[in-house]
């Protein structure tokens, strides 16, 4: 089946009892036994829930794996991750990363005893360097947030076998519509689904999705033990959501594309990220792992100024200020003091995240007016 049919098909079925064509939302938290221990394979909403299930396979066959969990977030995904890992493990990252996974792994897993490594994992022909026999989880964002790098995927899933190391992608900014990290040999993917996959800005949600069977069994027992799973609304809400996924990436990609040109010619602009562009310096990687080449870019404005920066994001009427992204609306937001917040500036710094960077996700409206709001702002 092709990604659309998956879409709107993979995971759901009528309803038994009614015919329902929508999964109904299972609003319970517990499930009647005619006999201890004998049960329909529910016991306990925490443990299994009919709507969750639904998501769960429709979220798997869309990233093409075996197994889907869904989270009550996306960073409550990424924790039950890291409680693979024990103290003396090292992960390796990059310092390009969504701020709230930066602060989950040095505020909270580093306290635990877990090292974590920020490195340059673009240039793979320096990368196995950075390993070692205590090196067990490699974490990526690819592009990444904000600055719109793009790590080649098949190649570091070669390094991180060589040296036994988890590889885990955080696939939330391309979507499993335009880039598949499983088979490009990730161990897992991730996605905060609050954003494209959800698609509405109305749900908090992450998912993890992985085809080995002895990794989800683990991640299944870690998710039904801590127990941050995700609720049959939010659930419901998603399986209504991503059922159009491909056709708002189809939008976000288009008008992403009018607007990262846009930007590029524009004479008070002066760096615009967005891996659509052959002279990105990872564009052959983008080309090669992506399908196209989404919606999100980052700019900086000629004047280093923030100021001049903080003026154009107020001016800016049709792009609402706010942090998130992924949405059918546009949004525009300042990673330096909102969603990057929590990354010490030298760090930011380093990997070229300035304070007057501008980061937009180009939602699904008619381009023309998103390009006139742009216009009118810089002037
Ligand atoms: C938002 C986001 C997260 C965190 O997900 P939540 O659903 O907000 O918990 C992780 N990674 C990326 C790339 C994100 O954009």
């Amino acid at each position: 089946m092709k990604f659309g049919t998956k879409a709107v098909h993979a995971g759901v079925k009528p309803d038994p009892t009614t015919g329902a064509i929508m999964t109904p939302i299972y609003q319970t938290s517990t499930y009647v036994q005619p006999s201890p221990g004998k049960h329909k394979g529910y016991e306990y909403s925490r443990s299994q829930n009919p709507t969750r299930d639904a998501l769960q396979s429709n979220l798997a066959a869309l990233e093409n794996a075996n197994h889907g969990l869904v989270f009550a977030s996306g960073m409550a995904a990424i924790d039950s991750v890291l409680r693979l890992l024990k103290p003396g493990d090292e992960v390796l990252s990059s310092n390009d990363l969504y701020g709230g996974t930066y602060r989950l792994f040095t505020q909270i897993y580093q306290e635990a005893g877990i090292k974590f490594r920020f490195v340059n994992l673009l240039d793979l022909t320096r990368v196995s360097e950075h390993f070692n026999e205590n090196t067990k989880m490699v974490w990526i964002e690819t592009p990444s947030n904000p600055m719109m790098n793009i790590i080649d995927i098949k190649g570091l899933s070669g390094v991180c076998k060589k040296f036994n190391a988890l590889f885990c992608v955080d696939n939330t900014f391309a979507t499993p519509y335009l880039q598949n990290p499983i088979k490009l040999g990730a161990d897992i993917v991730m996605h905060s689904v609050t954003k494209y996959i959800s698609g509405h800005s109305d749900v908090v949600m992450g998912a993890l999705m992985l085809n080995r069977d002895d990794l989800h069994e683990k991640l299944a027992f870690i998710q039904n033990s801590t127990g941050a799973v995700a609720g049959p609304q939010d659930c419901f809400l998603v399986l209504r959501g991503v059922k159009t996924l491909h056709i708002r990436m189809q939008r976000h990609c288009e008008n992403g594309r009018r607007i990262a040109f846009f930007l590029k010619s524009h004479p008070k602009v002066k760096d615009v990220f967005w891996p659509g562009f052959e002279d990105h310096k990872n564009h052959d990687i983008a080309k090669r792992q992506m399908s196209d080449f989404g919606g999100m870019i980052s700019f900086a404005l000629k004047s280093d100024k923030i100021e001049n920066a903080i003026a154009l994001m107020e001016n800016l009427k049709l792009f609402s200020l706010a942090e998130s992204l992924g949405g059918v609306e546009s949004l525009v937001g300042h990673p330096a003091s909102m969603t990057h917040a929590t990354i010490p500036r030298e760090e930011r710094l380093k990997s070229g995240l300035k304070d007057s960077l501008i980061r937009l996700s180009v939602g699904i409206e008619d381009a023309e007016d998103l390009v006139i709001d742009l216009e009118k702002a810089l002037g």
